[in-house]
């Protein structure tokens, strides 16, 4: 790992990164790295060659009276926190290497970015005038200087992950602005470099944030959608803590951040709050719960999956139709399956869409590039293909990326290998689907009997199943994996009514 203090260094050695074609991600922090900003950069190493984190604390997005000299600065524990997750770059500029002068009052001595005011006039933003100039100022010089292919931000900043989204749009930088979710301590408390300010006492008095924002969240689910009473339960439970003193509550669009009176769809609920001489922020987005199922193969997924979106009203976000769409429309334009840089070219910003079908044999209507292709993705020969294209990288980054689009809103249910850990790492519900070699085998052979085959083998389709089962949870690409947090349902003695009224269950605690 190189560790680069100065400008030409760094543009030297990206450079060569850069000629040899491969996928730059970044990670900007302000250093004194904790679980949250591993998080970022595990996602980035798991998606990119090449990962740079930048350390700098930015002078010019802190206030006179605020806590710019406290700040924690721990340059040296980070680095060798870096190196072990395998970063290949730490750039680590002082002030006068990336040259910023003054802090939000005096930053007018330096050309600066300016967000709109209307993303910048509520939240945060209202108590800490000048922060966001501040932000979006070295957020872009450091996407200059380095010129990712992405960039990673946390969700725990949500008013800055959206401007920082506008600000690319808005300037056209090519870059892909990546969002991760909110990483906690047990307790519910969201990592921050800030909490090594609290006291012990103050650290479980400042778990109420979490807890006021989750009693909102069943609310919402519950059905309440109205902003004035969402908001007014975070209230009530944020004073059952009298050592929190709010600095505010609002609920507002997650994009534009323009407060909402009622939520639609989905919401941007955010807190920030003062515990002593520390002030702390944390946020939830209220959507309609997203269910994913993952197991493997032969546990029944497919077919709890599909029924279960129906009694629960998701919409069944069937991943394997997508790669089979994408394998269609490969075969359609006379392209060879396994030329990888013509797949990835006819792949870049397809168009697929999923639409409610009517019928339990076909769930939903496909479309690729408005095509209608619901039972043309059916034959013989999209199955005996699909799978080589969806091994593809650029394929996978594709459909993971559209699937994920998919999720903004909630409302969704999927089934697969990776959908709690890579697609949806942030669903509400996560499911893991399985049964023993043993009977997956049994309900194989029943299967194949009733289709008219005679003369199975039930101890070679158990060891098929058990090699199956080996492969899919050590390939490289969406290996089979249980998430941390997904519940396990072993479906041995089960039927499948059992199965599905177990997760409307789990559905209706959430
Ligand atoms: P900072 O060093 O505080 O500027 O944070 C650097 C990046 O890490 C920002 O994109 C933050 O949003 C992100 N980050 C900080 N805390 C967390 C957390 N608890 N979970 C996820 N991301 C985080």
């Amino acid at each position: 790992m190189l560790i680069i203090y100065n400008l030409l260094e760094l543009r030297t050695a990206l450079n060569n990164i850069k000629l040899k074609e491969k996928q730059v991600g970044l990670v900007p922090t302000m250093g004194a790295l904790h679980q949250g900003h591993i998080s970022l950069i595990k996602r980035a190493i798991s998606e990119c060659d090449a990962v740079v984190v930048s350390i700098f604390v930015n002078p010019l997005q802190f206030a006179p009276h605020e806590d710019l000299a406290q700040y924690p600065r721990n340059v040296e524990a980070d680095c060798q926190l870096c190196e072990k997750l395998g970063v290949k770059i730490v750039f680590a500029p002082s002030v006068e290497e990336i040259g910023v002068t003054g802090d939000t009052e005096t930053q007018t001595n330096t050309t600066t970015v300016i967000p709109p005011e209307s993303m910048t006039s509520g939240l945060c933003g209202k108590y800490r005038p000048g922060h966001f100039i501040g932000v979006a100022t070295i957020v872009t010089k450091l996407l200059n200087i380095v010129q990712p292919d992405r960039a990673y931000f946390g969700q725990k900043d949500a008013q800055q992950l959206a401007i920082i989204r506008r600000l690319v749009i808005d300037f056209n930088l090519p870059v892909n602005i990546v969002g991760c979710q909110i990483v906690r301590e047990e307790s519910g408390l969201a990592l921050s470099s800030r909490n090594q300010y609290l006291t012990p006492e103050e650290k479980t008095q400042a778990t109420i944030l979490h807890r006021s924002l989750q009693q909102a969240a069943i609310a919402f689910r519950k059905g309440i959608k109205e902003t004035a009473s969402l908001i007014k339960t975070v209230k009530n439970q944020l004073a059952t803590i009298p050592e929190v003193k709010m600095q505010y509550v609002e609920l507002v669009d997650p994009a534009t951040l323009q407060p909402l009176t009622i939520v639609e769809k989905t919401g941007l609920l955010a807190i920030a709050a003062h515990l002593g001489k520390t002030r702390l922020i944390d946020n939830i987005i209220l959507r309609q719960p997203i269910v994913a199922i993952d197991g493997p193969a032969g546990a029944g997924k497919s077919t709890v999956t599909r029924r279960v979106a129906k009694e629960l009203g998701l919409l069944y976000l069937d991943t394997g139709a997508m790669y089979r769409a994408v394998t269609w429309l490969v075969m359609n334009s006379q392209i060879v399956v396994d030329d990888e840089s013509a797949v990835a070219k006819i792949v870049k910003g397809v168009k697929i869409d999923l639409i409610p079908g009517n019928t339990p044999h076909l769930p939903v209507e496909v479309y690729i590039n408005q095509q209608e292709v619901t039972q043309a993705i059916r034959t013989p020969e999209v199955t005996a293909n699909v799978s080589a294209i969806s091994a593809q990288a650029a394929v996978r980054k594709e459909l993971v990326q559209a699937q994920q689009n998919y999720g903004v809103e909630g409302g969704i249910i999927a089934e697969g290998r990776d959908i709690g850990t890579n697609v949806f790492p942030d669903a509400e519900l996560k499911i893991f689907l399985t049964a023993s070699p043993q009977e997956r085998a049994k309900r194989r052979l029943s299967d194949l009997q009733n289709q008219g085959y005679k003369d199975i083998n039930l101890k070679q389709l158990e060891q098929e199943i058990i090699e199956r089962d080996n492969k899919d949870s050590n390939r490289a690409i969406a290996p089979l994996k249980k998430a941390d947090d997904a519940i396990e349902i072993i479906t041995d003695r089960l039927s499948i009514e059992e199965v599905i009224n177990k997760i409307k269950e789990l559905y209706s605690n959430l």
